[in-house]
């Protein structure tokens, strides 16, 4: 049987080697590291963490990406094999020993049989010979691969960036001066009404305060990087300054739906807004503020707001390159380009995000390719799994009509909005509300996932 070729051997790459492997079916996987680095990489392993060594929540009942766990098991994935063999503690969270379940899910593929590995870079559109290919290049996709996509879709969107706010410690912010409240008080799912810091400016001190972003020192761009376009939904706010002295004003800095406790009469004449970033409570994030600025005129910028002079960041804000295809343009249902359907796409460059979620597509675009090969038909996961909610952001469950208007296509993470919405079952002289609400509705839903997910997968319904 001819064997099936992968080029980049990350999170998706390895996922689906070992699926398709694991039905019968000789593949060849191609990773450019040692020979070539990127940017992030550190080691020559196969599925290396470039950051953080948490798989997030691993909460199957109330969590999407706990639920995306629970169905990668189900469905032997290796990336959740070895990710739970060489686990470290994290509470609710999967977090791993980073070099140990690299070095595992390496050793695992090497083992195999019917894997082989071959280390360079496919530096251009694989040959012809190669009648089925998974690309699983990741964010940080070789630029000699990456422009012959881009020259083969015509799209001029292959690259884009990730773009980073900054992160302060919530007891570093002045609460004399910042106060709780969500814009006209709406509570927002599993929200109070009073989710957000707020931190108000007068006029002087927002003058003061973009006169500081225009002069402020910016990380230069590097060549490759120079002509990517931004993302329309998250401009860097010095880019949003440049734009016209109001523009922050009518963005992420209006002050429309908010008062003032402790000076209800007079408006703020701008807002800056900070959102819960960990279930603790101790990180808050500053809303819209993604930025290109140097580490240091970050810290002395962001210190002008009232409310955060004495600010602490847990994290500095940033844009990072993000090599990702506008997919439900370019792919098909199963992942394959629609202009050469030899290649399918796996892992970050569809426009998931996440270790778990470009693993997960991994391992679909690996079971798809397999089927293909065997002659069988090529079984979707249904909407209402984990699987197939993430497949449809992907491939265009976001569209909403055939010719209608689309919104941009933005990388995600796993989330409840990608579901078919579920009614919660009523029980009897019982109303739920707020947060009980939310929960039932997520537990609904995942059930409904689970159930769904081992009935594609032909396993018994637990
Ligand atoms: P990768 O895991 O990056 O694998 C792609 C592989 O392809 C690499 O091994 C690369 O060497 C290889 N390759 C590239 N081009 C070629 C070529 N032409 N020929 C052969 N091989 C090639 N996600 C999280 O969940 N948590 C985080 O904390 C986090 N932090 C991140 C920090 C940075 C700086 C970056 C860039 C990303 C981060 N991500 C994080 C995202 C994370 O990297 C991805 O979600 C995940 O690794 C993507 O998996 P992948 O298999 O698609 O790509």
């Amino acid at each position: 049987m001819k064997p099936i070729h992968i080029v980049g051997g990350g999170l998706a790459g390895s996922e689906a080697a070992w699926q398709i492997a694991r039905r019968g079916v000789p593949v060849v996987l191609h990773e450019m590291r040692p020979v070539r680095g990127t940017e992030a990489h550190k080691t020559e392993s196969l599925a290396e963490l470039v950051c953080s060594n948490s798989f997030r929540s691993d909460d199957a009942e109330a969590n999407a990406v706990g639920l995306l766990h629970a169905e990668m098991r189900m469905a032997d994935s290796l990336i959740m094999r070895m990710g739970d063999s060489h686990q470290v503690p994290a509470g609710g969270a999967l977090a791993v020993d980073r070099d140990g379940f690299a070095a595992a899910v390496t050793a695992a593929l090497e083992a195999h049989p019917l894997v082989s590995i071959e280390r360079g870079e496919v530096a251009g559109l694989p040959p012809e010979e190669w009648d089925s290919v998974i690309v699983a290049t990741g964010p940080l996709t070789s630029a000699a691969l990456a422009d012959s996509i881009r020259a083969l879709t015509g799209e001029e969107s292959l690259a884009f960036f990730d773009a980073i706010a900054p992160i302060v410690h919530f007891d570093s912010i002045d609460r004399s001066i910042a106060w709780f409240q969500s814009r006209y008080d709406k509570p927002g799912p599993g929200g109070t009404g009073a989710d957000y810091l707020n931190c108000p400016m007068t006029e002087a001190e927002y003058n003061a305060f973009v006169d500081a972003l225009l002069a402020g020192d910016k990380t230069e761009f590097k060549d490759w990087e120079a002509s990517t376009p931004y993302f329309d939904g998250c401009l860097p706010i010095e880019v949003m300054a440049e734009r016209g002295r109001e523009t922050l004003r009518h963005g992420p800095m209006k002050p429309v739906g908010l008062t003032n406790p402790n000076n209800p009469t007079v408006k703020a004449y701008a807002i800056v807004q900070l959102r819960q970033d960990n279930a603790l409570g101790t990180l808050y994030n500053m809303v819209g503020f993604q930025t290109k600025l140097k580490y240091g005129a970050q810290t002395a910028i962001f210190r002008m707001i009232p409310g955060l002079q004495n600010a602490e960041f847990a994290r500095l804000g940033g844009l990072h390159r993000n090599t990702f295809l506008n997919s439900p343009k370019l792919l098909d249902p199963s992942l394959r380009l629609k202009a050469m359907p030899r290649l399918r796409f796996a892992g970050q460059i569809t426009g998931c995000e996440g270790y778990v979620e470009s693993a997960s597509v991994g391992l679909l675009a690996g079971r798809f390719a397999a089927a293909e090969r065997l002659g069988e038909a090529v079984s979707l996961p249904p909407p209402t799994t984990a699987f197939g909610a993430l497949l449809g952001h992907i491939t265009g469950g976001h569209i909403v009509a055939e010719d209608g208007p689309t919104r941009s296509f933005q990388p995600m993470n796993v989330n409840f909005g990608l579901f078919p919405p579920i009614e919660v079952p009523k029980e009897p002289g019982k109303r739920l509300r707020g947060a009980e609400k939310t929960l039932a509705k997520k537990k609904a839903l995942t059930g409904r996932a689970r159930a769904d997910a081992a009935a594609w997968l032909g396993l018994p319904v637990a």
